[in-house]
């Protein structure tokens, strides 16, 4: 039997990066998983196809965050087919990955650059947390995809390590308000990673160089890099770790 049969799993933004790889590795630990999309359909729906084709059970379901109507859309279409699969709409696993990535420093983000990013990265994750609670079983889990630019000064991308920085807190939060129900709460905070969010940064050999070289290992990571930390945090393993903020950054953050 593997670490996940018998779980299930709802991953946020899982249509490609980061959420896709953490799909994937969490059905092939066993976990139904709903394979979240913003607006990719045919993408999460491949997502799914590769994991039938490796043993594994998924299906996919897509609602826009930009507007709380997206929530809604989520939970409608995930208590249906939940539904229909096992009878109720429990499930065990929330990853709050879906985000945007920002460059702007302070002087350049307007009003409208600032709400977006507040509202994909802080406002969404918020309320999807707020709907799962009352279907998450207890003894859940809840992985939060924050950021190694919480742990220093980025000029670069100011809003968004603000708003990766409430994930934080978010985090550090729920974890001692569930405690009660044995649901643990943890962040993983990642450094940068080969996903379309870099794709601007990687295709050039300058960008290539620096994010490289923030790494310890003088290397990028790939979704699998972190992945297998949300493996980690989704098994039973880590059933005494609560209120954690895990850096997934190759050491970047030192
Ligand atoms: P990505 O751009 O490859 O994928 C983002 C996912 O989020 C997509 O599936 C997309 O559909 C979904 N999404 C975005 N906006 C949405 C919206 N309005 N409604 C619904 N879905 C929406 O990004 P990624 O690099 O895989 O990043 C995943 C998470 O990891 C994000 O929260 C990001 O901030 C975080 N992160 C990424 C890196 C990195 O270097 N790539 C580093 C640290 C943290």
């Amino acid at each position: 039997m593997s670490k996940l049969t018998g779980k299930i799993a709802l991953v946020t933004g899982a249509s490609r990066g980061i959420g896709r790889g953490i799909a994937l590795r969490l059905a092939r630990d066993g976990a139904l998983v709903a394979v979240h999309y913003g607006r990719r359909q045919n993408e999460a729906e491949e997502v799914v196809r590769q994991i039938e084709q490796n043993g594994g059970s998924a299906f996919s379901i897509g609602a826009d965050f930009s507007t709380l109507n997206g929530i809604r859309d989520l939970y409608a279409a995930l208590d249906e087919e939940l539904r229909k699969r096992t009878g109720n709409n429990r499930f065990d696993i929330l990853v709050n990955n879906a985000g945007i990535g920002q460059i702007l420093t302070l002087e350049e983000a307007t009003e409208e650059s600032f709400d977006e990013v507040m509202n994909t990265n802080v406002k969404a994750p918020f309320f999807v947390i707020q709907q799962a609670l009352p279907r998450l079983a207890d003894g859940g889990r809840i992985i939060n995809l924050s950021s190694f630019v919480t742990r220093a000064a980025s000029p670069s991308v100011f809003a968004y390590s603000i708003s990766k920085g409430a994930i934080n807190t978010l985090t550090l939060a729920l974890a001692q308000q569930l405690g009660n129900r044995h649901i643990t709460v943890n962040a993983i905070l990642p450094g940068i990673i080969n996903t379309e969010m870099n794709a601007g940064t990687l295709q050039n050999p300058a960008g290539r160089n620096s994010a490289a070289g923030l790494s310890t290992f003088n290397r990028w990571g790939e979704p699998e890099d972190v992945a297998d930390v949300a493996a980690f945090l989704a098994a039973s393993d880590s059933r005494w770790v609560t209120g954690q903020l895990i850096d997934a950054s190759g050491g970047s953050h030192l």
